[in-house]
């Protein structure tokens, strides 16, 4: 185990054990106001490099993310080197969840991409440290259902914003990436009567939309071309960059992939351009508010009262958008960083000595 410290987080904890094939990294950016929650994601990156920047831009995401939707968490983030369709293992999640437990509950882990409940089963083995845990075990299950659930309440207020309507029957939607959440969003925006595009880089995985009425499989590349109203990146990040922008001909840009962005000043391009971008850590943190209330004991009824706030924090942050005239990424950053300015003012003043603490309470009521 190797540790070292960059100047915005934490910590960056290196994981390795040859003999069971791990190589993780884990970003801890900010614990002002809790532990460290964020998932684990597996992926057979170039290089590891190119693992560390994954980790420090979507350990720092999280920060925001929790600090936007009200939780007392902290903000971090698991990377796993390793190809997820070939490589998982019971001894590499158990061996990664020892290490997990050795970081003293700094670090709470759960599914991202690449991984899911089954892998979190065998981190649980070792560590407390895990949230999205099988409900059988008193968890909360896989969190990407819930994450869909409030991308399409973040989605109602993005509709009502700008096209002045509750309903988004009638209106399409391109959705990149048909994995964990993208399938349940196909499957919520239909129910909505919505007209859906859809892609994969792993074709198998729209076979079975292909023949579902209002659904068109288009191609990698052809997502970014379609007419439909809303774009919806449900894959990787960095998809919002200069060469994807001017293809763009949606009038909403809203969907539950992390780091969307390539670079803040997209951001500010897709305003000029008058697409409404909802902020990706803002709109996608259904997910982590489901998996947040199992750190208390987990309430279904709970988890969707939170979720439904999304669509407020949403309308909120729209409404100070058009107001100030300001991009909707920056509007969220600064809800998120007042926040964590407030919380870290007061804990030098009155919660802890200015050392980042933790509420026994981990989430908002
Ligand atoms: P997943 O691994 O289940 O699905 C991702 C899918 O995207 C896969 O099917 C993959 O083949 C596909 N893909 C990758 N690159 C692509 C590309 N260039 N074009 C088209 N498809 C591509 O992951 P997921 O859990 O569904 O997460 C999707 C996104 O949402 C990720 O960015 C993740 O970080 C974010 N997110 C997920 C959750 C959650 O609850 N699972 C919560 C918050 C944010």
């Amino acid at each position: 185990m190797e540790r070292f410290f960059t100047s915005e987080h934490e910590e960056v904890v290196f994981f390795h054990e040859p003999s069971v094939g791990l190589k993780a990294i884990v970003a801890i950016h900010n614990t002002q106001l809790g532990p460290a929650l964020g998932g684990c994601r597996m992926w057979n990156y170039e290089s590891v490099d190119a693992a560390i920047v994954d980790a420090l831009r979507l350990s720092k995401g999280m920060t925001y993310k929790a600090a936007v939707a009200g939780l007392n968490l902290g903000g971090g983030k698991a990377v796993i080197i390793a190809d997820p369709k070939q490589q998982k293992s019971e001894a590499l999640f158990r061996t990664f969840g020892s290490f997990v437990e050795s970081l003293n509950g700094r670090y709470i882990t759960a599914e991202d991409v690449g991984t899911d409940v089954n892998d979190m089963e065998y981190i649980h083995m070792e560590t407390s440290s895990v949230v999205g845990v099988a409900r059988t075990h008193g968890g909360s299950g896989d969190p990407s259902p819930w994450t869909a659930k409030g991308v399409l309440e973040g989605v109602r207020a993005c509709v009502e914003a700008k096209f002045g309507k509750a309903e988004l029957k009638g209106l399409s939607v391109a959705v990149q990436g048909a994995g964990h959440v993208g399938q349940e969003l196909v499957e919520l925006f239909l129910m909505n009567g919505m007209r859906v595009y859809v892609c994969d880089i792993d074709r198998s995985r729209c076979e079975a939309l292909a023949n579902r009425p209002n659904v068109t499989v288009v191609s990698t590349e052809d997502i970014y071309d379609t007419d439909a109203d809303i774009f919806c990146p449900s894959a990787l990040g960095a998809i919002l960059n200069e060469k994807t922008l001017p293809r763009l001909k949606c009038k909403i840009v809203a969907g539950s992939a992390n780091n969307q962005l390539a670079h803040p000043e997209i951001g500010d391009e897709l305003f000029k351009r008058k697409i409404l971008y909802a902020p990706d850590y803002a709109i996608n943190a259904g997910g982590l508010m489901n998996v947040s209330i199992e750190l208390e004991g987990y309430d279904e009824l709970r988890a969707n009262r939170m979720i439904r706030n999304i669509y407020y924090v949403m309308k909120s942050i729209l409404q100070v958008s058009a107001k100030e005239g300001l991009p909707e990424y920056r509007c969220a950053d600064r809800v998120a960083e007042s926040r964590l300015s407030d919380m870290s003012r007061l804990r030098g003043r009155f919660l802890g000595n200015g050392k980042p603490g933790y509420s026994t309470r981990a989430i908002r009521r």
